[in-house]
């Protein structure tokens, strides 16, 4: 019996298990009622090849979406658990800020659903949190998600590749040019961690991907330290943003 199942009833007796979006109870800490597992949005078929992005029925033809033909990314494909919406967003403040650290399994397993098969040695990145931040909430949620998604597909996972050396503003409301420029230099590869990402392939996790600005900023440190290829795992994505 594992400590976790060890400690469940007395869990459970304490908290009693609540569905995290709607307060509805559940028979486990880990899982959502019916009605809000049906309102999740999986990212469906058709979808741009670099990106990932539904198309709907009208534009099947293309290949590419426009974002990404006006300014093509540094990722090599996203891999996103569900489409953000009213339902997953409950999900990740509960996760997040209500500290649902439990709902990390189902998260990951949502994203990780989503990848590719991986072929060759892959490694699992989590976007980083800035020390402070990190400090503040007690937790990196992508980190969390991270291991993980490692754990789900047999993957490494190097927890502090990635640095935030710089405090950044919250950058929702904030315009494409601002976003990047606020995110300048703010992303690093930490030193003792660049052998073990040169010509490697690498899975970055992040738990919401809104602009894509701060994954973007992320991946770029990545290649620039030689990563080989990354594709970007999350559990939410914002997709009519940038459009
Ligand atoms: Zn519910
Ligand atoms: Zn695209």
């Amino acid at each position: 019996m594992s400590l976790k199942e060890a400690f469940a009833p007395l869990v459970d007796l304490v908290y009693p298990p609540r569905c995290p979006s709607c307060g509805e109870a559940i028979a486990a800490q880990d899982g959502l009622c019916a009605s809000c597992w049906g309102e999740l949005v999986v990212p469906s078929e058709p979808a741009c090849s670099r990106c990932q992005r539904p198309f709907d029925a009208a534009t099947a033809e293309a290949k590419v979406c426009a974002p990404c033909l006006a300014d093509p990314p540094r990722h090599d494909g996203i891999a996103a658990g569900t489409l953000y919406n009213e339902a997953s967003r409950k999900l990740v403040l509960a996760f997040k800020h209500g500290r649902r650290i439990a709902l990390a399994p189902m998260l990951a397993r949502m994203a990780a659903a989503r990848l590719p098969q991986l072929d060759g040695e892959w490694r699992v990145v989590p976007v980083p949190l800035h020390p402070w931040r990190l400090w503040r909430r007690g937790f990196n949620q992508s980190a969390l998600l991270a291991r993980e998604i490692a754990r789900l597909r047999g993957l490494a996972v190097v927890v502090d590749a990635l640095a935030r050396t710089k405090r950044t503003p919250t950058l929702g409301g904030l315009g494409r040019t601002a976003r990047a420029r606020a995110l300048s230099g703010a992303i690093t590869v930490r030193r003792s961690r660049k052998s073990q990402l040169e010509g490697a392939s690498i899975v970055l996790v992040d738990d919401v991907m809104t602009s894509g600005a701060t994954s973007d900023a992320c991946v770029r440190a990545l290649k620039r330290a030689g990563a080989e290829r990354v594709l970007v795992a999350c559990f939410a994505r914002v997709i009519d943003e940038a459009l």
